[in-house]
């Protein structure tokens, strides 16, 4: 392997990209970055303060002055405090939605997703990494599934936390998010150039695992060669 392996997941959600990118990480032993997370912290940061989740100029403060750290065992630290479970709700995933559509914002979590892969092997998953944070990460994926999937997905996933989730209500609030980030102006999901496209609708975790697996000594063997 190179010095430095990036790994780019992008995907929309419910896709499986933190259970397919955590233990991706786990089995390369690189270091797994969440970049949905960050965005769900400023969220929450500007939710919690009744800020105008559409304002620019604020919401790009807030980004900037939040201090995030995703620690290794997954907990998620805003400002010294613990959100792993805070930032977890339909609403803040609404609300990261909206204030990730904001050049600001987006600047101040990029500049700090490329530091955390400075000195590091990655597994980096979210929305533009493949596009905008590595462009020329050696592996890049987009993960993806059906929509009905994706739904079920979630809802088990909430289930098993102990959240009572509403199978119609995820299927809406899934679209919508998808829409907003697909369709925005700056970083839009897209499937990046170059990128391994794989539908896992129809395959079980260990399957998709055992796949991307493949792909990264593939491209790490090719790596090596040129
Ligand atoms: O991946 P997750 O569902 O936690 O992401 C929450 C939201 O953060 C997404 O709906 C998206 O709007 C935003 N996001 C983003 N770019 C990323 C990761 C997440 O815009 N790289």
């Amino acid at each position: 392997m190179p010095t430095r392996f990036i790994v780019a997941i992008d995907g929309p959600a419910g896709a499986g990209k933190s259970t397919i990118a955590r233990a991706l990480a786990t089995a390369l032993g690189f270091v797994y970055i969440d970049t949905g997370a960050m965005y769900r912290a400023v969220a929450l940061r500007a939710v919690r303060a009744s800020g105008d989740l559409s304002d620019e100029t604020s919401m790009s403060e807030c980004a900037r002055a939040c201090l995030i750290e995703l620690l290794p065992d997954n907990r998620v630290l805003l400002d010294g405090e613990d959100v792993s479970g805070a930032i977890r709700t339909p609403e803040i995933a609404q609300a990261a939605s909206k204030v990730s559509a904001l050049p600001g914002v987006r600047c101040a979590m990029v500049a700090l997703q490329r530091k955390l892969a400075e000195s590091n092997s990655v597994v980096m998953e979210g929305r533009d990494i493949g596009t905008v944070v590595f462009p020329d990460a050696q592996a890049k994926v987009f993960l993806d599934a059906s929509p009905e999937v994706r739904a079920a997905r979630r809802v088990l996933e909430m289930r098993q936390k102990g959240i009572d989730a509403d199978p119609a209500r995820i299927a809406a609030e899934i679209r919508e998010r998808d829409h907003r980030d697909s369709n925005r102006a700056e970083a839009p999901l897209t499937l990046a150039p170059g990128a391994d496209y794989v539908d896992t609708s129809d395959m079980t975790p260990e399957q998709v695992i055992a796949a991307l697996l493949q792909l990264v000594r593939e491209k790490a063997g090719k790596d090596i060669q040129s």
